[in-house]
């Protein structure tokens, strides 16, 4: 990684948009992705408006269409999580409506499969690659805790299916260890798998990864921390369906996602007060969102027709924040 690099990414707010492919048996549907340019700009075609209102373009920082792999996906996210080895705090977010892909980046689809594997594991194996190859500079201890937020008055003690009490810390010595971990998170899945799912629409899912370093030669301490967030749906809930604790905990998630609008646009604008305060989500992320942290957010999008209203609610949420 290049230094310079390393320093253009400080500070900033990066915004990722990625296209889902169609679900395999739905490969003939019509796109409302018309167009995805070279220069980070994506052309949506609205089928349920007429003439030049049909067609809109929202530009970010790149855009991923439906055929981009893993890999490539990873290759553009790596000098983010290189740099928290140098003592940065890094914060990546999974953003988009339920179903668009943001488990798929994050975690992947499918464990066992290296080379399916998502942001998350890729990451992890990154840091100890490096921190293995700084061995004789720097010592490098790592750790991570899991969270889980929805309704503040619940008691989150599980993330896929793992019994960890809510941000406790799991000492990992490699990716090994990780893997083991979220496998043995797995089996346990089996059996409440539909209910999990159904709750990962509805929590935030927070790994986050420390990394303690001292050098050798002058012992002093570096400190970095990457938060790995898939976010909750960001699909509006239609209030006449939705009522007690589920309309609540619509109502939380809503109003979460929209204070992390805020804070991040905030930032973005470079504004001299940042609203941190306004969720228990960016309030549990402060450190690491602004000052000299780097914030990456990846925001999905179905290519479907009928999600053309949360397509466009979402780009234009991820605009706000670029
Ligand atoms: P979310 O977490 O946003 O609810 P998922 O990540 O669970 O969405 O994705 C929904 C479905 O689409 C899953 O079956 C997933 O495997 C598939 N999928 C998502 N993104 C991709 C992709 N880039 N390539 C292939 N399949 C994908
Ligand atoms: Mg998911």
């Amino acid at each position: 990684m290049l230094y310079n690099q390393v320093q253009d990414l400080k500070g900033t707010i990066r915004v990722y948009c990625r296209v889902r492919p169609f679900l395999q048996g739905h490969t003939n549907g019509q796109s409302t992705v018309d167009y995805i340019g070279e220069n980070g700009n994506i052309m949506i075609l609205n089928p349920l408006k007429q003439g030049k209102d049909a067609r809109k373009v929202f530009s970010f920082n790149k855009v991923f269409g439906p055929t981009v792999s893993q890999e490539q996906i990873y290759e553009d996210t790596r000098p983010l999580i290189r740099s928290v080895l140098d003592g940065f705090n890094v914060c990546i977010f999974a953003y988009g409506q339920t179903g668009s892909g943001k488990t798929y980046t994050m975690s992947g689809p499918d464990l066992t499969t290296e080379q399916t594997w998502g942001v998350n594991y890729r990451a992890l194996r990154d840091l100890f690659q490096i921190s293995k190859e700084r061995a004789d500079v720097v010592k490098y201890e790592v750790g991570f805790t899991l969270t889980t937020n929805t309704l503040d008055i619940r008691n989150n003690s599980q993330l896929n299916g793992l019994n960890v009490p809510d941000a406790s810390w799991v000492p990992v010595a490699s990716t090994q260890d990780v893997l083991d971990l979220m496998r043995t998170g797995q089996k346990n899945r089996a059996v409440g798998a539909t209910a999990l799912n159904e709750r990962s629409s509805r929590s935030h899912s927070i790994l986050t990864i420390h990394v303690y370093g001292k050098e050798l030669v002058s012992g002093s301490i570096l400190k970095g921390c990457l938060h790995l967030v898939d976010l909750a749906g960001s699909e509006r809930v239609d209030k006449s369906e939705a009522v007690g604790d589920r309309l609540k905990e619509a109502q939380h998630i809503n109003k979460s996602l929209s204070a992390l609008g805020d804070v991040i646009s905030a930032l973005a604008q470079k504004s001299a007060h940042i609203p941190y305060r306004n969720s228990k989500l960016t309030q549990v992320l402060q450190d690491s969102l602004g000052g000299q942290a780097k914030t990456l957010m990846f925001v999905h999008i179905s290519p479907e027709v009928n999600s053309i209203g949360e397509t466009i609610s979402t780009l234009k949420f991820a605009e706000r924040v670029a």
